[in-house]
Parts: C-alpha cells; sequence; structure tokens
C-alpha cells in the first residue's frame, strides 16, 4: 500500500460517484495521495464537492477543459495549494454531442467533430502544457481511452476518432516530455455505466455482448480501471510510457467482432443508473 504516498495530483473528469475519475481518485487517496480535482460547471458543483470534501481534496475548483482562461486559474490554483509540485495528472474526460453518437457516421457535422476532437482529445495536450512546468520532479499523466480509438464500435462514431487523436496525442506528449522525466500513458478501458456511457445508444447492449465476447466472460468494473490507474501512477510503472494498457478483460485481443446494436434511439437501461 502507499505506492502515492508523497505525490500531489490532479484528477480531471469527476461528475458523480459512478465517475471513473471518481474510482481513480479514491484509490489514489487510498495510496497516499494528495489531490485537486475539478468539476466542469456549478451544475456539477453539487455532486462533485461533497465527493471532493469526503475525500480530503486539497483542491476542489472549477474548470471547463475546452477554457484556456480557466486552465490558467486552474492551474496557478494547483500551483499555490501544492507549492508549485505536481506528481500526477489524471485526463477522465470526453464529450460529444448526442446526435453525432447514432446513426451514419459519415453525417456527423463539422462542429460536432470539432467539439468532440476538442474536449476529448486536445484537452490533453491543454493539460499537460500547463502541468509541465510543475512536474519537477518527474510526473506521471493518464488518460482514459476506449477500443473504439482501434476498431468500429456501433454508435461509438465521432468519438472514435476523437480517442484514436487522444491515443496519438499520448504517444507525442510521451516523446516530448520523457526528457523531463514525464510519462505519458493510455487506459483503455472496458464498458463500464456513468452519465457518459449512457449518451451512447444501445449501451446496455454493448455491455451484455461484450461480457460474452470477452475472455474473462464479463465486464470490468470501475474499480479494476482505478487500480491500473494506480500502477501507472506509481513508480511501479518507471519505465512504462506511450504505452496504451487495456483494461477490459481481455476484449481487445479477440478477433469476433461485436453484434453492431441495432436501437437508434436512447437507451432505457443506460439511463437509469445515471
Ligand atoms: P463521466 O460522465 O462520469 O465522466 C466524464 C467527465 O467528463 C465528466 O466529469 C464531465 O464533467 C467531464 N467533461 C466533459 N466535458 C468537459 C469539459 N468541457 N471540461 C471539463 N470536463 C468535461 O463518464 P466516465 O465514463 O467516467 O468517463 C471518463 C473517461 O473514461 C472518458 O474519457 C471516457 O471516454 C472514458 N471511458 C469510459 C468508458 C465507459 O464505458 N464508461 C470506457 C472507456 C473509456
Amino acid at each position: 500500500m502507499g505506492l502515492l504516498a508523497g505525490k500531489n495530483g490532479l484528477i480531471f473528469g469527476i461528475a458523480n460517484d459512478h465517475s471513473i475519475g471518481y474510482a481513480i481518485a479514491e484509490a489514489a487517496v487510498a495510496h497516499g495521495a494528495r489531490i485537486g480535482v475539478n468539476y466542469q460547471n456549478e451544475r456539477l458543483e453539487r455532486r462533485v464537492r461533497p465527493l471532493a470534501d469526503q475525500l480530503g481534496a486539497a483542491l476542489c475548483a472549477p474548470c471547463d477543459a475546452t477554457d484556456d482562461g480557466q486552465l490558467d486559474v486552474f492551474f496557478a490554483q494547483a500551483a499555490a495549494v501544492f507549492e508549485g509540485r505536481l506528481d500526477f495528472v489524471v485526463h477522465s474526460l470526453a464529450f460529444a454531442r448526442k446526435d453525432d453518437l447514432s446513426g451514419d457516421f459519415a453525417d456527423t457535422s463539422r462542429d460536432g467533430f470539432a467539439l468532440a476532437m476538442d474536449v476529448s482529445a486536445y484537452s490533453l495536450v491543454a493539460l499537460c502544457q500547463r502541468a509541465a512546468p510543475l512536474f519537477t520532479h518527474g510526473g506521471s499523466v493518464v488518460a482514459l481511452s476506449y477500443i473504439g480509438a482501434e476498431r468500429v464500435i456501433g454508435n461509438y462514431n465521432v468519438m472514435g476518432p476523437a480517442k484514436a487523436a487522444l491515443e496519438a496525442s499520448v504517444k507525442y506528449l510521451a516523446y516530448g516530455l520523457g526528457p523531463k522525466g514525464v510519462r505519458v500513458n493510455t487506459l483503455s478501458a472496458g464498458p463500464i455505466k456513468t452519465l457518459a456511457a449512457r449518451g451512447i445508444p444501445g449501451f446496455s447492449d454493448m455491455l451484455a455482448a461484450t461480457a460474452q465476447a470477452t475472455p474473462l466472460r464479463r465486464n470490468v468494473d470501475r474499480t479494476e480501471v482505478a487500480n491500473s490507474a494506480v500502477f501507472l501512477l506509481s513508480d511501479l510503472s518507471s519505465g512504462v510510457t506511450g504505452e496504451t494498457l487495456h483494461v477490459d478483460g481481455g476484449f481487445h485481443i479477440m478477433g469476433k467482432a461485436l453484434p453492431l446494436p441495432t436501437a437508434a434511439g436512447p437507451d432505457p437501461q443506460g439511463d437509469a443508473d445515471a
């Protein structure tokens, strides 16, 4: 235990206690880290602040990852709270318009494509830019991705190219920040019911089909993803960078394709757990 003792880290992307980011925050604190978290807007503050308090977060402040001004203020606050030293950053955020998560990918609008890219991929670059001067003793950055970056998954649509851009950005950031002793890696998680996931039509069908087609014959849970995040954030992974670690029960090794969901509308079962 205590794999992150003495480390200061920022975790971006907690919406509620179902969030993968929240599970990572819980695990990081359990392993001795001091953390800071953001909330995207005032509406989410009501959910996030009590969770941050519960975890004893040293910082809980607003930050929309598409707003350079808010990013600057957030990182200035983090620099003050953590006395100029950061050891890790977790990027657990993504967004695409609901319209762009169903139907034909070829119908994706220019705006919808740009928005998904900005929130889900460029934001990692924006975070790394601001974190780099604070990684005074090296550092570790972890971003969350999905197999839809590598293969076509029904209804994942515009998020596929956005996650592919995120994974490629991880590699270029790993190369650029490597000389500073900063490592940058991706965790490619299996499907988990969260607020973001409920935006994908047919998500419950995807969960069932994934469990069936996975070597472990079950879906992963957020704690398993969080435990792998702790490994990548800790010195145990000191020689690992630019890597995509799949925490998906082995689904990514399979040659058998998932049946594409037929539902075009929102998934009522997916909504229920949000
Ligand atoms: P979630 O809805 O709990 O978290 C998504 C977070 O993104 C929210 O906290 C939201 O506030 C934040 N966000 C969206 N737009 C933002 C913006 N402009 N600025 C700042 N924050 C913004 O869902 P989650 O499933 O925990 O998602 C976390 C990450 O895990 C995402 O990158 C997602 O793509 C990835 N992921 C999820 C699954 C899954 O099945 N749930 C699988 C693989 C990867």
